[in-house]
């Protein structure tokens, strides 16, 4: 069994919103036909508490786009976005969420980002994905959402390490490309790690 898992399609990362990533409404409806594709279908979302560590605002003198060392991790500092409980942290409008059967929320810790569906970025929290594909007896995946070359990315590494047949859906993710050449070697990273890159039409 293959699940998808529909990576933080939420209000904040869509055009308009403090992260938009452009074209993010755009893959809306390749992933609702996408859902109908697989017997299960999982969603993430990004979840912040108000304060968190990767916005600018909560580093005074800081701005968007800096970055600074938070223990042993750099950390890029991004506009305020997805706050718990806020309109800006909900499914983007369009998005068939009735097929979503679990939600894994990820960013929670104050001091430590999550870019991963899996862990955080210091890998000490779980989000429990791992563990519930694992009971489900699922090991095959394919990923879509955005940002390609931040929370699919690190999603696909993680999910490599951790043993899962990992498919990209590349025409269903959306990047930043805060560097023109994020997205290109994004998915070319994650080709080299051993996930299978492909089109919406090769599954649909
Ligand atoms: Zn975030």
């Amino acid at each position: 069994m293959q699940a998808l898992i529909v990576v933080d399609m939420q209000k904040d990362f869509m055009p308009g919103g403090p992260l938009g990533t452009p074209g993010g409404d755009d893959i809306i409806p390749i992933i609702n036909q996408l859902m109908d594709k697989f017997p299960i279908v999982l969603a993430t979302n990004d979840w912040h508490p108000k304060g968190h560590v990767s916005f600018a605002a909560s580093h005074p003198g800081k701005k968007v786009g800096d970055r600074i060392q938070v223990g042993e991790i750099e950390q890029i500092l991004w506009p305020v976005h997805c706050v718990q409980e806020t309109v800006g942290a909900e499914f983007a409008k369009g998005l068939h969420t009735e097929k979503i059967k679990e939600v894994f929320h990820k960013g929670i810790d104050p001091e430590i980002d999550s870019y991963s569906t899996f862990f955080d970025n210091a890998h000490l929290r779980k989000t429990g994905l791992e563990e519930y594909l694992k009971k489900q007896g699922i090991h095959k995946i394919a990923l879509v959402g955005v940002a390609t070359e931040y929370c699919v990315l690190f999603s696909t590494l993680d999910a490599l390490a951790l043993g899962f047949e990992v498919t990209v859906v590349c025409d269903g993710c959306r990047a930043i490309n805060l560097q023109p050449e994020d997205e290109k070697n994004a998915l070319e990273k994650m080709k080299k790690e051993g996930a299978n890159i492909v089109l919406a039409k090769e599954v649909l």
